[in-house]
């Protein structure tokens, strides 16, 4: 279940895909909170550059690594504008987080991406239940997942104009 407070965080991490959008960035956003719902980390994802390991969820998981004990890890959630890739969900499970609660499935990009006429990645699109094996998650909500998709079409169109 999606809570209201869910709900803002899911915001938020739309939001940050927004702003990798407006980068030249790929539209993915994820945000780290704490068990009593501070917000500890949040990013981008950075993948204009060059490097296709740049996704915010493993940001996410490294930076969780370094600044967390592990009992904090296990009650963080984590939010994010599409669900984990196979590469952040093992990250995710190597470092011991917590919930997981996304706004878009990797199913429903997928199948936006083969609409667009996009070839698919070369990492499988996996979900997060088939890389971790004990972990709460939540999701898609429809009306963000909707506004995930303008910013998948949209990075599209503007990739196809230059
Ligand atoms: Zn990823």
């Amino acid at each position: 279940m999606v809570s209201k407070i869910d709900w803002k965080h899911l915001q938020r991490s739309v939001e940050l895909a927004k702003t990798a959008l407006e980068k030249g960035d790929e539209p993915f956003g994820s945000v780290l909170v704490s068990a009593d719902g501070e917000v500890l980390f949040e990013d981008h994802n950075h993948v204009a550059g060059g490097d296709h390991t740049q996704h915010p969820e493993f940001a996410i998981a490294r930076w969780a690594a370094s600044n967390m004990q592990p009992e904090e890890r296990r009650k963080a959630t984590v939010y994010t504008s599409g669900e984990h890739c196979p590469m952040c969900s093992a990250a995710h499970g190597w470092v011991g987080l917590g919930r997981i609660v996304y706004a878009s499935s990797s199913e429903q990009l997928a199948h936006w991406l083969r609409e667009i006429g996009v070839t698919p990645s070369r990492v499988r699109n996996l979900s997060i239940q088939e890389v971790i094996r004990d972990i709460t998650v939540d999701g898609p909500v429809p009306e963000l997942a909707e506004q995930v998709q303008e910013l998948h079409r949209q990075f599209y169109a503007d990739r196809r104009r230059t």
